[in-house]
């Protein structure tokens, strides 16, 4: 039997293209993912409030977001399998998909939703207070009442850093830029925006070495990178922005990626280089990185594929006749 449509991830992206392509009578099989992207439901899983996704006015739980997304996509006939996709051969048309548990899938068409992963330093103390005072993104968790008047630090010199850093002036005192170089990353417009924030303290070739709190975090213990001095900054939260690493290790010799391993697309479009294929969300996105930019991109990779796949059906048919 051949699938009309896979979609591999379950994030905003994966659960939004399951709901359209369901609605569109595609019966789509979605890959949940399991052990790659840690749990079904992707980054908002390991999210706590999520104040900025449109239509919950009072926020929403991120597990819970994702869990009536599920339940939507269901709904309308997406056959839901946790299991990861681990191996892909778009070589071939009908393309195959085999998973961890090797089932091996055929599919007249693919959207990949697998998302990205915010790199973490992995600090002696970070896992207690991941989520609690520890983040790497400034807009989902930056209006915590944690952080409220706080002193804040932000590691990394990128782009990211200084959205983060800059962002987080809204709610905190005083925020620690952590760059571990003598030299910022970013274009110069932001560097300039940074340099000139009274708000933003910059510690050059400064890296962090552990974190420690009680209930919540207190403080982040940092190394001067010139002299070898250790020191603490009292933090109530420390915001990784030292990038994110795409979720593409599957697709590299057989899809069009960028130079950080991102998956190209058309235009604007979802397509991927192979007709047939979209990417959506997070893994073909590195400027936006929300949820709701995630969920757009599934809706639009679903029409895409649902007129692709009625343009194949309609030129199969004339073709017969
Ligand atoms: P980048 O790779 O550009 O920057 C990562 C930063 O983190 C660098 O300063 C790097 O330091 C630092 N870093 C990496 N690893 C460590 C570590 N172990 N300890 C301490 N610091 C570390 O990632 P970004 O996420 O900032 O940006 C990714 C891409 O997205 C870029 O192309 C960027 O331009 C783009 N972007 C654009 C935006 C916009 O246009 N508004 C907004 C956000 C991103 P070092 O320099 O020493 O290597």
């Amino acid at each position: 039997m051949v699938e009309n449509l896979v979609i591999i991830g379950s994030g905003p992206a994966g659960y939004t293209a399951a709901i359209y392509a369901g609605r569109a009578q595609l019966q789509p099989l979605v890959f949940e993912g399991f052990s790659a992207g840690g749990i079904p439901g992707g980054q908002l899983m390991t999210t706590t409030e999520v104040e900025n996704y449109p239509g919950f006015a009072a926020g929403v739980q991120g597990p819970k977001l994702m869990q009536e997304m599920r339940q939507q996509a269901q709904r309308w006939g997406a056959k839901l399998i946790i299991d990861d996709a681990i191996a892909v051969d778009f070589s071939q048309y009908p393309f195959t998909l085999t998973s961890a548990d090797t089932l091996e899938v055929k599919a007249r068409a693919v959207i990949i939703c697998t998302g990205a992963t915010a790199k973490r330093l992995h600090l002696p103390g970070e896992e207690k207070f991941w989520n609690n005072g520890i983040s790497a993104c400034a807009i989902c968790d930056g209006a915590n009442p944690l952080f409220a008047n706080a002193d804040i630090a932000v590691v990394g010199g990128g782009d990211s850093a200084i959205e983060e850093a800059l962002y987080l002036t809204k709610y905190a005192r005083q925020v620690h830029l952590l760059v571990r170089s003598d030299r910022l990353r970013a274009s110069k417009t932001m560097q300039n925006r940074v340099f000139n924030h009274t708000q933003i303290h910059i510690h050059w070739q400064t890296s962090p070495l552990s974190v420690d709190g009680d209930q919540v975090l207190r403080c982040v213990q940092v190394q001067d990178n010139r002299t070898g001095v250790i020191y603490n900054i009292a933090v109530s939260g420390l915001f990784y922005a030292i990038g994110h690493t795409p979720n593409t290790q599957l697709f590299q010799e057989q899809l069009e990626l960028d130079e950080a391993g991102y998956i190209k697309t058309q235009g604007k479009s979802t397509a991927t280089n192979i007709p047939g294929i979209w990417a959506a969300g997070d893994v073909q996105d590195h400027i936006y990185r929300q949820a709701i930019t995630a969920a757009g991109t599934g809706c639009m990779a679903a029409l895409e594929a649902e007129r692709w796949l009625s343009e194949q059906r309609a030129s199969l048919v004339s073709f017969a006749a």
